[in-house]
Formats: C-alpha cells, structure tokens, sequence
C-alpha cells in the first residue's frame, strides 16, 4: 500500500498488508487519528536493495523517474519482493507496476489501463524531448512533462 491507498481506506483486501517506512511517517506528519489501528493489520518492512535497484532502472527509461518520490519507489520495489498486488491511486506508480508486470489495484479511483510514457515539453518553444534536460537546449526556457503522442 502507498498512501493514497491508507488515506482512502475504502475496500481493502484481508490478509497482509504490507506498506514501507516512509509511508508511514508520511502519515504521522498529518497526524492521522487511524494510524494506532492501522498498526495491527499492516506490517511495515523496508524492501531489499536490488528492488529498490530495478525500480531505479525502469523509472528511468519509462520517464516516471520525476514524478516518483523514494517512497514510492520502495512501495514499488516491496511489491516485487513480496509478490503482492500494489494498492495505490497514484498514476505514477500503477504506470510502473504495469511496465514491470507487478499487479496492482486502484483503491479509490479506477486504474489506468494502458502504459503512458512521458516527454518533455518546451514551454517556450514547445518542442518535445525524450529526455528530461535542466532546461530546453534550443531556448533555454524550462520542460515540463506531459504524456507523449507516440504510440
Ligand atoms: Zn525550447
């Protein structure tokens, strides 16, 4: 689970829930009142290195690098190393676990159903990069991403 899927709470699965340390104390800094019940049922584990290592690697390449935080990352790499089925509302992360054949489950919202791969955009002369540069090599004015046409 990620956060989205602990802040939503709706429809959980039974069994065991894992999440990340992270996530976690994402939470306390809100000070969530559920976060004392949310301590019998959800087992919070740091996942292993070379998890953390793919996730890096195919993050980079699919250009959800930038809008994944290391606590998603871990979210993603516990996935793989727990075999389970991520639970998270974040585009971002369901992008991932598509590309690397994890499985996931939106909790609130419906999950995306097709890979989105992103470029980036001038927002000054409006071309389009496949790499994320500091700023654009043509004008100089600053990318942003945006889902890319191509198919
Ligand atoms: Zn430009």
């Amino acid at each position: 689970m990620d956060s989205s899927a602990l802040f939503s709470m709706q429809d959980l699965p039974n069994g065991v829930l894992y999440t990340v340390p992270g996530v976690i104390s994402e939470l306390k800094k809100y000070k969530d009142p559920r976060l004392k019940y949310w301590d019998e049922f959800i087992e919070v584990k740091e996942p292993s290195q070379e998890f953390i290592d793919t996730i890096e690697k195919a993050s980079a390449s699919s250009g959800d690098d930038l809008r994944l935080s290391p606590v998603d990352k871990s979210v993603l790499a516990l996935a793989i190393e727990t075999e389970s089925t991520v639970l998270t509302d974040d585009y971002s992360i369901q992008n991932l676990a598509k590309i690397l054949k994890i499985s996931f489950r939106g909790v609130g919202m419906k999950e995306i159903d097709e890979v989105i791969n992103w470029t980036y955009k001038c927002t000054g002369c409006r071309k389009e990069w496949d790499k994320n540069y500091p700023d654009c090599p043509i004008c100089g004015s600053p990318l942003k991403s945006v889902r890319s046409r191509k198919r």
